[in-house]
């Protein structure tokens, strides 16, 4: 039995590396997370930080070879998932925990009617008869906002638009009533009407059936929007993490005000947008050191020889950066602003 504060998922210390020709690469190096039953936890960074390969790695999703676990735990509800088989696996997704991705087409099959698709997806988990099965689809179907869903049920995925086609895959992910959606960047390929859209209908079914979202995205406006707390990636290390609050009111690390440059200001909308300089640090040979130095207008001689622990800012807000030393130089924190 779980007690109240035990999270549903728990990453500890996660490594995860892909051997290529050119040698390993170091993709997630130590990368721990929690995930509490009904919340919602974003993970943010740009590509290749690590993010969709921790998410993956959660569903074994990654390809065996060249993906190999260095190390490291993921439990669900206290159970490690790393240790279990393929056979085991296939009954953890879609019905314990279900994936959707920015590319409907990678979940629905363009060759099978929807509603097929999600019948087959509920008598695969579930012990109930197809009639059963056909009209828990369409009440899906219904719930994720799409209009006629009977008439839908006949469809193909292609008669779907963009946005109807993710609305589809968001109803067969969850038709089985998972505890947890990964969301790998589900409104990136959307424009910017149908992502609000989708963003909304997420919150709503999280709100109607208690599903706690693990949401990968590179976009902080989406973030504010839908998370709880964030975790904001960095070549393959969590580098600050804290509630959606701590992030956008009081962000301690130097990447994390970049990301918060790089995005219209919720109250300052005349400054211009700041990219990030430089590129993240090649992940075959990754730095000793903060690997951020090379882009850290506050890099220190320290930065470059040892990569700073990661330190208490408040309460479940954590930072890994030598800003955080108590001697370290005081440097002047634009973001911070007032709890309103
Ligand atoms: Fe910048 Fe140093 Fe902090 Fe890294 S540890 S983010 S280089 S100040």
């Amino acid at each position: 039995m779980m007690s109240e504060k035990q999270p549903l998922l728990k990453i500890d210390e996660l490594r995860i590396s892909f051997n290529t020709y050119a040698g390993k690469v170091q993709a997630v190096r130590g990368v721990s997370l929690t995930l509490h039953a009904g919340e919602v936890l974003a993970m943010v960074g740009e590509s290749g930080c690590g993010k969709s390969v921790t998410a993956q790695s959660i569903l074994q999703l990654n390809p065996v070879p060249p993906t190999v676990v260095e190390g490291g735990s993921i439990t669900l509800e206290g159970k490690d998932l790393l240790k279990y088989s393929d056979a085991e696996m296939r009954k953890i997704r879609g019905h314990e925990i279900s994936m959707i991705f920015q590319d409907p087409m990678t979940s629905l099959n363009p060759t099978t009617r929807v509603g097929k698709q999600i019948t087959e997806a509920i008598l695969k988990h579930q012990k109930v008869s197809r009639k059963e099965a056909y009209s828990r689809a369409v009440d899906m179907l219904r719930m994720v906002g799409l209009s006629n869903p009977e008439q839908r049920m006949r469809q193909y995925p292609h008669e779907f638009s963009g946005g109807m086609r993710q609305r589809a895959m968001i109803a067969m992910a969850l038709v089985c009533n998972p505890k947890i959606l990964i969301a790998d960047e589900p409104t990136t390929a959307l424009d910017v009407t149908i992502q609000s859209q989708i963003v909304d209908l997420l919150l709503d079914l999280r709100q109607k059936l208690g599903t706690a979202i693990l949401i990968i995205t590179h976009d902080m406006g989406v973030v504010a929007d839908i998370a709880d707390r964030v975790a904001v990636m960095y070549a393959g290390v969590v580098v600050e993490q804290g509630s959606v609050r701590d992030l956008f009111y009081h962000p301690r690390h130097p990447y994390t005000w970049g990301l918060l440059d790089s995005i219209p200001k919720l109250d300052h909308s005349d400054e211009p947008l700041i990219p990030i300089q430089g590129t993240p640090p090649d992940l075959l040979n990754p730095p000793k050191g903060c690997p951020f130095a090379a882009r850290c207008d506050y890099c220190m001689a320290v930065c470059h020889d040892h990569l700073p622990e990661e330190t208490e800012a408040g309460e479940g807000h954590t930072v890994r950066c030598w800003l955080q030393h108590e001697f370290a130089p005081h440097v002047n924190n634009r973001f911070e602003r007032e709890d309103k």
